[in-house]
């Protein structure tokens, strides 16, 4: 009964979706050969650039994260190439299985689950690789099983210390709209995301975005086919061409809202707010963890992302405490992904629209369970959450974008 009333999701994607991203999707079909939609659809892709930090290409797919992955690989590269995989969780694995898929050798470094890319260690494959055989680095920058964020900005230099070719393939399917992304000034050549989770849009939408150097290596690249190309998608001539067919003209409404939301707020004050929202969740768990099994994933603040946070709690305590906040307090918590065994392990998402009091209902809903199911912890956590939103109260929170 203590769960009725509004429910909240707290999972890694799908994300909460804004009223306003709602509404703006509650219409009648529109025209799809003339009128607003063509002209709100192409004021998206200066948006959507906006949100990437790029003043290179964006395009469109209608497909999840996991089409974005296809996309991106596809384009640049030809059956028989091989990629360096970079690992910090599942997601790199997962965009490996893609692109063996499709023909392409992986090579992969596993950092492991709970310290993010070691750029050096990237370096030294790379000048071993002396024949240029690695055509790209797959890196992922926010991996939502373990939490953990990758510097891409080091990395960059330090591929490009070595002089080696290969071009920088960031997956921020997490991390877009959430923490702090430099498509350009970090050297990223090929950047893919999705629509549900910073972006607050539902799943279904895809995005990769792409500079020139990217677009030389789809000249050679064999295992691009006609509906991922992105050359149409890019520089469409007819509308259609936006997305090979009809356009996704729903999502469409639903992240002009969306990119409108973030626009209004600005991307630096976006990036801030995530960063002082996950500092409280973060002194939640140092009072958690003080007394009991209670863990952050990821020891060292500078490799956690503010978008989501992984915890060990221990089995079967993880899926004990999940099933109480949502069947008791209305509070969807994600599950343990990647890990062994999952039930000891749960995930917070605070991605996209999340704000102080939201976030302080998650704490203070987890810090019940805890006490409801006789999990020992550290008392007054709750607190700790508090005194970091009222100090953040008190600080600028639009740190510089430009
Ligand atoms: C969610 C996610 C994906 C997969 O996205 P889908 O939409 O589920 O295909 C890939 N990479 C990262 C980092 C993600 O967070």
């Amino acid at each position: 009964m203590l769960s009725n009333g509004r429910q909240t999701l707290a999972i890694p994607g799908p994300s909460i979706m804004p009223d306003r991203v709602l509404n703006a999707m509650h219409r009648a079909a529109p025209n799809i050969y003339k009128g607003e939609l063509i002209d709100m659809t192409r004021s998206l892709i200066p948006d959507l650039k906006a949100v990437a930090r790029t003043a290179h290409q964006a395009t469109i797919y209608i497909g999840n994260g996991h089409a974005a992955w296809e996309a991106a690989l596809s384009n640049v590269l030809s059956r028989g190439e091989t990629v360096l995989v970079l690992t910090t969780g599942r997601f790199g694995h997962g965009w490996a299985v893609m692109a063996r898929g499709i023909g392409v050798e992986c090579e992969v470094i596993d950092f492991g689950m709970q310290s993010g890319i070691n750029a050096d260690r990237v370096a030294e494959v790379l000048r071993a690789d002396k024949g240029g055989r690695i055509k790209a680095v797959l890196a992922v920058h926010v991996d939502t099983a373990t939490s953990v964020r990758s510097d891409i900005g080091a990395l960059r230099k330090a591929m490009d210390a070595t002089g080696h070719e290969a071009l920088l393939i960031a997956d921020c399917i997490a991390s877009l709209g959430c923490d702090r992304f430099e498509m350009d000034d970090w050297g990223v050549d090929v950047m893919v995301a999705a629509s549900q989770k910073g972006l607050m849009v539902p799943p279904g939408m895809c995005f990769v975005f792409f500079n020139d150097k990217a677009d030389r290596a789809r000249e050679n690249a064999n295992c691009v086919t006609a509906y991922w190309d992105w050359r149409p998608r890019a520089n469409p001539v007819e509308y259609w061409q936006y997305f090979d067919g009809t356009a996704p003209t729903h999502h469409l409404y639903g992240l002009r809202a969306a990119l409108d939301m973030i626009g209004e707020e600005g991307i630096g004050a976006v990036w801030a707010r995530h960063g002082m929202l996950a500092q409280a969740v973060w002194a939640a768990f140092d009072v958690w963890g003080s007394e009991g099994p209670m863990k952050l994933n990821v020891a060292d603040p500078a490799k956690r992302s503010h978008a989501v946070t992984a915890v060990s709690v221990g089995s079967p305590w993880g899926d004990r405490l999940r099933a109480w906040t949502e069947d008791v307090a209305g509070l969807t918590l994600g599950i343990g992904l990647g890990r062994e065994p999952a039930d000891g392990f749960f995930r917070i998402g605070h991605m996209g629209h999340v704000n102080a009091h939201s976030i302080l209902g998650v704490i203070g809903t987890i810090d019940a369970g805890l006490k409801a199911l006789g999990i020992p912890h550290g008392r007054g956590a709750g607190d700790a959450a508090a005194e970091i939103i009222a100090a953040a109260g008190r600080v600028r929170t639009d740190i510089a974008a430009d």
